[in-house]
C-alpha cells in the first residue's frame, strides 16, 4: 500500500480487561507485532489498567491510548481524569468523541473540541470520532451530519495541530453490530471528510490528516478497506480484545 500518511490502527478496549487480562493481552500482542514497523499501533486499555500496560510496552512498537479524558486541568471534577494524568502512563493518544460517550454521556461537538485542545495543550494526540447513525443515512443526511460534527468537533484546532490530530469516521450502525461500511461508503465518507478538512484548514493540512475507518473491522475485511486512498487505518473495538484478530487486522492491513 503506497499512501503518504502511516498507517494507523488503534484498538478500543472499551469496559473490558482487568489488569491482568490487559497484560495477558498485551504480552501476546507484542510477540505477535514486534516485526511490524509500517503501522502505528495503538492499544487503548481503561483507566485502571494503563499503569501496568504502560510498562508492559515499554520496550516494544505498541503506543498507549486512553478512551476519554477531561476539558479541564485539574479540580472538582468527580469522576474524570486530566490529560496530565493521563502523560504520567506515557499515554501519546486519547479517544475523544466516540459515539458511545456521545450517546451514553450526552458528548456534544462543542465539548469534544474544548478536549481536543486540552489534549493538545498537553501534547496528546486526540483521535476524534464522528459518524452517522443509521436513521441519519437513510435520511441521505451523512455529509450533513458529518460537516456538523467534523466543524464542531475541531473548532479552534490550528493548521499545525491538525496533522497530529487523527479523525475516526466511524458510522453508529456500524459499531459492534458486525455491519461494515461497504468499502465504496468508507471512502466516499472519507473523502468528503478531507475535502471538508482542506475547506477548514488547507489542502495541505488535509492531505496529511490520517482518517481511521472504525465498525466491525475484521481481519477479513481490513485490506479491502485500507486499500482505500482515504482510509489511513482503523479503529478497531471488538476485534481488539484477543490478540489474533487485532495482529491479523494489522498484518492484513499492510
Ligand atoms: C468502536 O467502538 O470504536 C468500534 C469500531 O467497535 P467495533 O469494532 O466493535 O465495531
Amino acid at each position: 500500500m503506497n499512501k503518504d500518511r502511516k498507517l494507523i490502527v488503534a484498538g478500543n478496549w472499551k469496559m473490558n480487561k482487568t489488569v491482568a487480562e490487559s497484560l495477558d493481552l498485551v504480552r501476546s500482542l507484542k510477540i505477535e507485532l514486534s516485526n511490524v514497523k509500517e503501522v502505528d499501533i495503538v492499544i487503548c486499555p481503561p483507566f485502571t489498567a494503563l499503569s501496568e500496560v504502560s510498562k508492559a510496552i515499554l520496550d516494544s512498537n505498541i503506543r498507549l491510548g486512553a478512551q476519554d479524558m477531561s476539558e479541564h486541568n485539574v479540580g472538582a471534577y468527580t469522576g474524570d481524569i486530566a490529560a496530565l494524568m493521563l502523560k504520567e502512563f506515557s499515554v501519546r493518544y486519547v479517544i475523544l468523541g466516540h459515539s458511545e460517550r456521545r450517546q451514553y454521556h450526552k458528548e456534544s461537538d462543542e465539548l469534544i473540541s474544548k478536549k481536543a485542545r486540552a489534549a493538545h495543550a498537553a501534547s496528546l494526540k486526540p483521535i476524534v470520532c464522528v459518524g452517522e447513525m443509521l436513521v441519519e443515512r437513510e435520511a441521505g443526511e451523512t455529509e450533513r451530519v458529518l460537516d456538523r460534527q467534523v466543524r464542531g468537533s475541531l473548532a479552534g484546532l490550528s493548521k499545525e495541530q491538525m496533522p497530529e490530530t487523527i479523525v475516526a469516521y466511524e458510522p453508529v450502525w456500524a459499531i459492534g453490530t458486525g455491519k461494515t461500511a461497504t468499502t465504496a461508503q468508507a471512502q466516499e465518507a472519507h473523502a468528503f471528510i478531507r475535502r471538508l478538512l482542506a475547506s477548514m484548514f488547507d489542502e495541505t493540512v488535509a492531505r496529511k490528516v490520517r482518517i481511521q475507518y472504525g465498525g466491525s473491522v475484521k481481519p477479513s475485511n481490513a485490506r479491502e478497506l485500507m486499500s482505500q486512498p482515504d482510509v489511513d487505518g482503523a479503529l478497531v473495538g471488538g476485534a481488539s480484545l484477543e490478540a489474533r484478530s487485532f495482529a491479523d487486522i494489522i498484518k492484513n492491513s499492510i
